[in-house]
């Protein structure tokens, strides 16, 4: 459950910064297996993703304002079953999708989402695959996946910022308006708690010379 709510936490800071506001409100389809035989985990994840949407985001003034909601799809745990759940939402208008039992349903959701995505540019479907913390979860020490995911998730949240200011000229700039604030919190992220630099020295230490890292406190 800790985990799951850290992952809430990570969506809901993706989402805001991905620009939020411009939806009323922030819908995530959770698209997992909610009636058969593995009915019980995909609903346990769709409970846990609740409550940490209302305790940690919701109670709290939600994403810039605006509620997070987790709504539930049942794909009875079947790849083709999840492409017409995908339909359903998309249809629905939700653009936020997540997923985390089964690889063949999510090979069937990146298939399809990529294919949506291309045809339709305008209004881009973003899939949140939860089972990639399932390594942590079970207590592995996964550095080279968190420095990959930390040194690409903050330059993606850099990035878009920049463009956001850019795309509102002199307003964005200005300390009246929010995004002055997060366009200089959003440059913590690549220099706060392992600078982009070391992050890719460990990569490349990781990678090339197959060196392996240990907790530096064990349990
Ligand atoms: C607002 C804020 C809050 C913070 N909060 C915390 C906190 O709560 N807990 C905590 O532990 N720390 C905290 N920090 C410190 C943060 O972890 C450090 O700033 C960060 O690790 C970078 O270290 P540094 O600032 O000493 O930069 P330096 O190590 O001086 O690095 C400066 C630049 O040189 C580059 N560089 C350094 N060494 C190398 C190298 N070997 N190869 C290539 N490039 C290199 C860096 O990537 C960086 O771009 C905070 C910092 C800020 C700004």
């Amino acid at each position: 459950m800790k985990h799951r709510i850290v992952s809430s936490l990570a969506f809901a800071a993706g989402i805001a910064l991905m620009g939020g506001s411009a939806f009323a409100q922030v819908k995530i389809a959770y698209i997992d297996p909610l009636s058969g035989p593995f009915a019980n985990v995909g609903e346990a994840g769709l409970k846990g993703f609740k409550e940490a949407a209302e305790i940690l985001v919701n109670q709290k003034g939600g994403i810039m304002g605006q509620k997070l909601e987790f709504v539930g799809f049942d794909n009875k745990g079947s790849p083709q079953e999840t492409q017409i759940q995908l339909k359903a939402a998309i249809d629905q208008g939700f653009r936020f999708v997540t997923q985390g039992n089964g690889s063949g349903a999510a090979h069937s959701l990146i298939d399809a989402i990529n294919k949506w995505n291309a045809r339709n540019p305008d209004k881009t479907v973003l899939f949140f695959n939860y089972a990639a913390v399932d390594r942590l979860n079970r207590g592995e020490y996964v550095v080279k996946e968190a420095s990959m995911a930390k040194l690409k998730s903050t330059k993606v949240a850099d990035e878009a910022i920049y463009s956001c200011l850019q795309m509102l000229g002199g307003y964005g700039y200005m300390e009246e308006y929010p995004l002055a604030r997060l366009l200089r919190d959003s440059r913590l992220g690549p220099i706060g708690g392992g600078t982009s630099e070391i992050m890719r020295e460990i990569l490349s230490k990781m990678i090339i010379d197959k060196r392996s890292y240990e907790p530096a406190v064990k349990g």
